[in-house]
Protein backbone atom coordinates (compact mmCIF):
# COMPACT_ATOMS: atom_id res chain seq x y z
CA UNK A 1 0.00 0.00 0.00
CA UNK A 2 1.60 3.38 -0.78
CA UNK A 3 -1.83 5.55 -0.83
CA UNK A 4 -2.00 4.42 3.31
CA UNK A 5 -2.60 8.51 4.01
CA UNK A 6 -5.85 9.84 5.54
CA UNK A 7 -6.72 13.47 5.33
CA UNK A 8 -9.27 15.52 7.01
CA UNK A 9 -10.12 18.43 4.39
CA UNK A 10 -11.32 21.28 5.75
CA UNK A 11 -13.38 23.99 4.42
CA UNK A 12 -11.95 27.17 6.12
CA UNK A 13 -14.64 29.80 6.04
CA UNK A 14 -17.57 29.44 8.61
CA UNK A 15 -16.10 25.79 9.34
CA UNK A 16 -12.14 26.28 10.74
CA UNK A 17 -12.74 30.17 10.90
CA UNK A 18 -15.47 32.31 11.31
CA UNK A 19 -16.94 33.59 8.13
CA UNK A 20 -15.98 37.28 7.36
CA UNK A 21 -16.88 37.31 3.94
CA UNK A 22 -13.76 37.84 1.41
CA UNK A 23 -11.43 38.45 4.28
CA UNK A 24 -7.73 38.40 3.89
CA UNK A 25 -6.90 40.71 7.35
CA UNK A 26 -5.20 38.08 9.64
CA UNK A 27 -6.34 40.11 12.40
CA UNK A 28 -9.71 39.24 12.00
CA UNK A 29 -9.63 35.46 11.69
CA UNK A 30 -11.20 33.72 14.60
CA UNK A 31 -11.37 30.03 15.00
CA UNK A 32 -14.56 28.26 15.56
CA UNK A 33 -15.79 26.54 18.36
CA UNK A 34 -14.30 23.56 19.06
CA UNK A 35 -11.24 23.63 16.81
CA UNK A 36 -8.91 22.57 19.93
CA UNK A 37 -11.03 19.00 19.41
CA UNK A 38 -8.98 18.63 15.52
CA UNK A 39 -5.66 17.79 17.82
CA UNK A 40 -7.16 14.46 18.78
CA UNK A 41 -7.67 13.65 14.68
CA UNK A 42 -3.67 14.63 14.41
CA UNK A 43 -2.65 12.32 16.95
CA UNK A 44 -5.32 9.62 15.22
CA UNK A 45 -2.74 10.03 12.03
CA UNK A 46 -4.61 12.29 10.12
CA UNK A 47 -3.19 15.24 7.81
CA UNK A 48 -5.04 18.14 8.25
CA UNK A 49 -5.85 19.91 4.73
CA UNK A 50 -7.38 22.89 4.50
CA UNK A 51 -9.38 23.20 0.98
CA UNK A 52 -10.86 26.81 0.23
CA UNK A 53 -12.93 28.73 -2.27
CA UNK A 54 -11.13 32.01 -2.54
CA UNK A 55 -13.10 33.93 -5.25
CA UNK A 56 -12.15 36.99 -4.33
CA UNK A 57 -8.71 36.49 -6.35
CA UNK A 58 -10.90 36.42 -9.56
CA UNK A 59 -13.04 39.42 -8.64
CA UNK A 60 -10.17 41.20 -7.97
CA UNK A 61 -10.60 42.18 -4.18
CA UNK A 62 -7.67 41.36 -3.55
CA UNK A 63 -4.22 39.81 -5.02
CA UNK A 64 -3.43 35.86 -4.96
CA UNK A 65 -0.57 36.61 -2.87
CA UNK A 66 -2.83 38.41 -0.12
CA UNK A 67 -3.88 34.64 0.77
CA UNK A 68 -0.13 34.25 2.29
CA UNK A 69 -0.34 35.83 5.29
CA UNK A 70 -3.96 34.22 5.40
CA UNK A 71 -2.08 30.52 5.33
CA UNK A 72 0.07 32.09 7.94
CA UNK A 73 -2.32 33.03 9.91
CA UNK A 74 -4.30 30.11 10.18
CA UNK A 75 -1.19 27.55 10.57
CA UNK A 76 -0.59 30.03 13.85
CA UNK A 77 -3.98 29.56 15.28
CA UNK A 78 -4.05 26.16 14.77
CA UNK A 79 -0.30 25.82 16.06
CA UNK A 80 -1.62 27.40 19.65
CA UNK A 81 -3.37 23.84 20.16
CA UNK A 82 -0.19 21.96 18.79
CA UNK A 83 -2.00 21.07 15.91
CA UNK A 84 0.17 21.02 12.47
CA UNK A 85 -1.41 22.32 9.29
CA UNK A 86 -0.36 19.77 6.40
CA UNK A 87 -1.42 21.95 3.82
CA UNK A 88 -3.73 24.77 2.34
CA UNK A 89 -4.95 24.90 -0.89
CA UNK A 90 -7.64 27.63 -2.76
CA UNK A 91 -9.33 28.31 -5.58
CA UNK A 92 -8.90 31.61 -6.81
CA UNK A 93 -11.12 31.63 -9.83
CA UNK A 94 -15.15 32.12 -10.57
CA UNK A 95 -16.35 32.02 -13.95
CA UNK A 96 -18.01 35.48 -13.88
CA UNK A 97 -14.42 36.80 -12.66
CA UNK A 98 -13.05 40.00 -13.51
CA UNK A 99 -9.45 39.24 -13.58
CA UNK A 100 -8.32 37.58 -16.68
CA UNK A 101 -6.50 35.06 -16.11
CA UNK A 102 -8.86 33.92 -12.71
CA UNK A 103 -12.02 34.18 -14.98
CA UNK A 104 -12.13 30.93 -15.82
CA UNK A 105 -14.87 27.78 -14.92
CA UNK A 106 -12.34 25.50 -13.49
CA UNK A 107 -11.93 22.15 -12.69
CA UNK A 108 -10.92 23.06 -8.69
CA UNK A 109 -13.74 25.19 -7.36
CA UNK A 110 -16.12 23.20 -4.82
CA UNK A 111 -18.60 21.97 -5.41
CA UNK A 112 -16.07 20.20 -7.83
CA UNK A 113 -13.52 17.87 -6.05
CA UNK A 114 -9.98 19.37 -8.11
CA UNK A 115 -8.10 20.20 -4.95
CA UNK A 116 -9.17 17.48 -3.26
CA UNK A 117 -7.33 15.26 -6.01
CA UNK A 118 -4.78 17.50 -6.12
CA UNK A 119 -4.01 17.06 -2.58
CA UNK A 120 -4.37 13.41 -2.61
CA UNK A 121 -1.69 12.98 -5.49
CA UNK A 122 0.61 15.72 -3.76
CA UNK A 123 0.53 13.43 -0.30
CA UNK A 124 -0.70 10.14 -1.38
CA UNK A 125 -3.74 10.09 0.77
CA UNK A 126 -6.39 7.39 0.45
CA UNK A 127 -9.24 9.54 -0.06
CA UNK A 128 -11.78 6.55 0.86
CA UNK A 129 -10.16 6.95 4.36
CA UNK A 130 -10.81 10.75 4.63
CA UNK A 131 -13.07 12.82 5.44
CA UNK A 132 -14.19 16.50 4.21
CA UNK A 133 -15.90 18.71 7.30
CA UNK A 134 -17.52 22.25 5.32
CA UNK A 135 -20.27 24.18 6.39
CA UNK A 136 -22.25 24.19 3.28
CA UNK A 137 -23.56 21.53 0.96
CA UNK A 138 -21.35 22.43 -1.95
CA UNK A 139 -18.66 21.40 0.45
CA UNK A 140 -20.55 18.20 0.74
CA UNK A 141 -20.91 17.35 -2.90
CA UNK A 142 -16.58 18.12 -3.31
CA UNK A 143 -15.83 15.11 -0.49
CA UNK A 144 -18.50 12.93 -2.06
CA UNK A 145 -17.07 13.37 -5.56
CA UNK A 146 -13.70 13.19 -4.32
CA UNK A 147 -14.80 9.27 -2.47
CA UNK A 148 -14.44 11.64 0.81
CA UNK A 149 -16.95 10.70 3.89
CA UNK A 150 -18.00 14.13 4.64
CA UNK A 151 -19.47 16.58 7.42
CA UNK A 152 -21.98 18.98 7.53
CA UNK A 153 -21.41 21.21 10.19
CA UNK A 154 -25.34 22.55 10.57
CA UNK A 155 -24.37 26.08 11.98
CA UNK A 156 -26.70 28.24 9.51
CA UNK A 157 -23.93 29.04 6.84
CA UNK A 158 -25.83 26.72 4.11
CA UNK A 159 -29.50 28.57 3.17
CA UNK A 160 -30.47 27.06 -0.17
CA UNK A 161 -30.24 23.30 1.07
CA UNK A 162 -30.21 22.46 -2.84
CA UNK A 163 -29.77 17.89 -2.27
CA UNK A 164 -28.83 15.96 -5.23
CA UNK A 165 -27.13 12.44 -4.43
CA UNK A 166 -23.61 13.94 -3.90
CA UNK A 167 -24.77 16.97 -1.73
CA UNK A 168 -26.12 14.33 1.35
CA UNK A 169 -23.69 14.55 3.76
CA UNK A 170 -23.21 11.34 5.35
CA UNK A 171 -23.29 13.14 8.98
CA UNK A 172 -24.55 16.30 10.37
CA UNK A 173 -22.13 17.91 13.55
CA UNK A 174 -23.41 21.12 14.89
CA UNK A 175 -19.78 21.81 15.61
CA UNK A 176 -16.18 21.10 14.98
CA UNK A 177 -15.68 19.11 18.58
CA UNK A 178 -18.96 17.37 17.68
CA UNK A 179 -17.32 16.31 13.84
CA UNK A 180 -14.37 14.86 15.83
CA UNK A 181 -16.70 12.80 17.61
CA UNK A 182 -18.36 11.47 14.77
CA UNK A 183 -14.86 10.78 13.22
CA UNK A 184 -13.07 8.65 16.26
CA UNK A 185 -16.22 7.62 17.16
CA UNK A 186 -16.20 5.04 13.86
CA UNK A 187 -19.77 5.39 14.17
CA UNK A 188 -20.04 5.91 10.02
MG1 LIG B 1 -17.60 27.67 4.28
ZN1 LIG C 1 -10.40 27.00 -9.41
Amino acid sequence: MTNDKRAIFLDKDGTLIEDVPYNVDPDQMRLTVGVESLRQLHESGYLLIIISNQSGVARGYFPEAALEPVKQRSRELLAQFDIPLTDFYFCPHHPEGMVGKYAIDCHCRKPKPGLLLQAAHDYTIDLSQSWFIGDILNDVEAGRRAGCQTILLDNGNETEWIFSPDRIPHHVATDLSEAVDVIEGGRW
